[in-house]
């Protein structure tokens, strides 16, 4: 979409924590990650430059919108919708610290109702395509189905996949879902153009270097596969999440410093010109 009085405005950032871990199917503990990123980002032990040179401590780029406040089920959910409207309204771009993988489903939502045409790409060693689990259509496992219902998203990408099961699969074939499985990962995803929305399920790394999170699914990516990954992606990132870090499987604090980490890099990328949000109501 082109602005009035030609010039390209550099984007700008804003953090939102969604602590919500009441639609975790195995563990509790999401809820608690917000606040432990904040914690790792802003930590005197490194600095808030991104590797290609973006000082996100300036001051403008990078701001802090808070909490969503915590909850479960359609209420909850409208509240963090309502929020990232909000961002989306001035003209932020809203970068969602999960929380489970839950609350990407009303964030995408607003997310894709203000960006025609939006690309998901989702980092994850799970689909997140069951139509219910454990009887909740709003679980952690559910996401993309909801998200594909909306009929909002052009393509969901699916990078690091490693645990595709039969019913997911038919899942994947009724949404279109492009899945590329781990033993398929050639380094980047190609293809894929503006408007772009990122979905980081910690997960799609190995718990080797994210011990601090609910499912542990050996054979995933390093830290540096998935930093480049972000790096080649065009630029038109309009938002994003992090999800799944449980910092109460993470006493050394080490997987809340690779959320830090994947937070620069996916907000240097969000920093880059490209689509923008149209005004509420247009789509
Ligand atoms: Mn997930
Ligand atoms: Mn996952």
């Amino acid at each position: 979409m082109n602005q009035k009085g030609g010039g390209v405005r550099r984007p700008a950032v804003a953090l939102l924590g969604a602590p919500f871990d009441a639609n975790s199917s195995y563990l509790r503990g999401a809820a608690e990650a917000p606040a432990a990123i904040r914690a790792a980002l802003y930590s005197e032990a490194t600095n808030l430059w991104s590797e290609n040179g973006t000082d996100l401590g300036d001051g403008l780029l990078l701001s802090d919108a808070g909490d969503v406040a915590a909850g479960a089920g359609e209420d909850g959910f409208a509240r963090i919708g309502e929020a990232v409207a909000g961002l989306l309204d001035r003209g932020l771009r809203p970068l969602v610290l999960g929380g489970d993988h839950a609350v990407s489903y009303p964030v995408i939502r607003e997310v894709a109702a203000r960006h025609e045409g939006l690309t998901v790409i989702d980092f994850d060693a799970h689909p997140d395509l069951y139509d219910e689990y454990q009887g909740n259509r709003l679980s952690h496992a559910c996401p993309f189905a909801r998200v594909m219902e909306t009929g909002l998203v052009r393509r969901l990408v699916q990078a690091g996949i490693r645990t595709m099961n039969g019913q997911q699969r038919k899942q994947a074939a009724r949404f279109g879902v492009e899945i590329i499985p781990m033993k398929e990962w050639r380094g980047a995803i190609p293809g894929v153009k503006p408007p772009l929305y990122i979905s980081f399920d910690l997960d799609v790394l190995d718990p080797a270097f994210v011990p601090g999170i609910s499912h542990w699914e050996p054979g995933g990516f390093s830290v540096r596969e998935a930093v480049d990954a972000i790096q080649c992606l065009p630029a038109g990132v309009v938002g994003a999440d992090i999800v799944e870090c449980n910092p109460r499987r993470d006493p050394s604090g080490v997987t809340a410093a690779v959320a830090a980490k994947l937070l620069k890099e996916i907000a240097a990328r969000m920093l880059e010109t490209g689509a923008r949000a149209a005004p509420r109501g247009r789509r």
